[in-house]
């Protein structure tokens, strides 16, 4: 049995005539031969009917009833299933719909961020064999006490690229409203390109520094099983974005390029702290923001001060910490994170050089950065993101396909 796991994201399941096209993409690989497991998330985003946001529009968000919060944005998955399988099976398209428990998809009790125990995979290889179309609800599973949970937002990239390790499918198709893995967020370059292949580590950081395409836990799990990745619009005949490893022999390097992708995260926090050499006073603090659980980033020590940045969530955990010592601090808020992200990037001389000449020309002052093997990060004022992302593509070049 060849089998292949397709996941489509809410916004390709908005309305009939996107759900069609859903159904378009199934019957294609049905007639390949493929034996097919579907994954869908719920139906739209706010304001649509359905989508996990309407349906926990209706409770108070400040509910701590966990365990019903869960099995209320559980439902948005199990009417795309349901309406989903009706269509399939108008079609001729024999298909049967599962919620996560159902197909199998056992997890720990962490209601809204659940982690999959395992999988039985009994039940959907049944269906399978008879020659059915398993319609499985992503973005959730079952205790063993049969509590259903949810696996936090972006959960249905994992429950897809899970159950393709599980079933030992030949590749997992990601569909979604744009045409794979681009260069930048079409919603903020016009002319972001298509990355055909894509490794790994790359789209992994770049999921986790924003670009919302795939969740960075589903690439996590592919990389460490090496099961391949498809992205591609549903609505659109587009080869996407291939994911694999750059040692696969299906990695063809179109791309030349030192920088491959850009993406951003808002809502961080810089925070400057005067600490007049005392080393005890800076360990101690160190110590008070790990105990309450706030991760801090970009990390600069100099002499006198330290510089730091946090999410503003952290903020005010932040402020009781700081408040009633006897140093003195800075907060700057309003900030972005860039991630300029390239794995060829490595030991070339002059990237920081044109970075900087691109956001200098833009008049944008960067704040702090870091960087690894595969990213430089840069912090910047928010209101300068769009500015600084489309300066940083046209340096680099992104749009050009060479
Ligand atoms: P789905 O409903 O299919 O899960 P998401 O909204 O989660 O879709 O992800 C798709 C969105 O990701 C796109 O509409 C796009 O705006 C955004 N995005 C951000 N960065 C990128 C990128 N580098 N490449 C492709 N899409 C991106
Ligand atoms: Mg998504």
């Amino acid at each position: 049995m060849k089998i292949i796991v397709q996941k489509f994201g809410g916004s390709s399941l908005v309305d009939k005539e996107k759900r069609e096209h859903a159904i378009d993409r199934i019957l294609q690989r049905y007639k390949e031969g493929y034996s097919i497991v579907v994954v869908v998330s719920a139906m739209g985003r706010r304001g649509d009917n359905y989508s996990t946001d309407s349906l926990l529009d209706l409770i108070n968000e400040d509910s701590k009833d966990l365990r019903s919060k869960d099995l209320l944005m559980s439902c948005g998955e199990v009417i795309s299933a349901v309406v989903l399988t009706n269509m399939l099976n108008e079609s001729k398209l024999p298909a049967t719909a599962f919620t996560g428990g159902q197909a199998g998809i056992i997890t720990d009790a962490c209601y809204s961020k659940a982690e999959v125990l395992y999988i039985n995979t009994n039940r959907i290889v049944k269906c399978l064999q008879k020659g059915r179309i398993a319609v499985v609800t992503g973005f959730q599973g079952m205790t063993k006490d049969r509590e259903i949970t949810t696996l936090g937002r972006g959960g249905s990239d994992t429950s897809a690229v899970l159950l393709g390790e599980a079933l030992g499918s030949e590749l997992v198709e990601i569909y979604t409203d744009v045409d794979g893995v681009l260069t930048a967020d079409p919603k903020i370059v016009s002319d972001a390109r298509v990355i055909r292949t894509i490794c790994y580590n790359e789209l992994y950081q770049l999921a986790e520094d924003g670009a919302k395409v795939i969740h960075p836990k589903a690439v996590e799990i592919a990389r460490n099983k090496n099961m391949r990745i498809l992205i591609r619009n549903t609505v659109k005949d587009d080869v996407g974005t291939l994911v694999t490893n750059s040692l696969n022999s299906d990695y063809y390097s179109d791309d030349k390029k030192i920088i491959s992708a850009l993406t951003h995260k808002s809502n961080k926090v810089q925070i400057t702290i005067f600490t007049e050499q005392s080393k005890d006073m800076v360990n101690k603090l160190m110590k008070e923001i790990a105990q309450e659980g706030i991760s801090i980033d970009l990390i600069n020590f100099f002499i006198e001060k330290i510089i730091f940045t946090v999410c503003l969530d952290d903020l005010e955990k932040l402020k009781k910490i700081l408040k009633n010592k006897d140093y003195k601090y800075n907060i700057v808020s309003n900030l972005s994170k860039l991630s300029i992200i390239g794995h060829r990037m490595c030991g070339e001389p002059g990237v920081m050089q044109r970075i900087a000449k691109a956001l200098y020309g833009e008049k944008i002052d960067i704040l702090q950065t870091s960087d690894s093997h595969t990213t430089i990060w840069c912090l910047i004022d928010t209101k300068y993101v769009n500015k600084a992302i489309n300066a940083l593509h046209k340096e680099f070049e992104l749009n050009i396909d060479d």
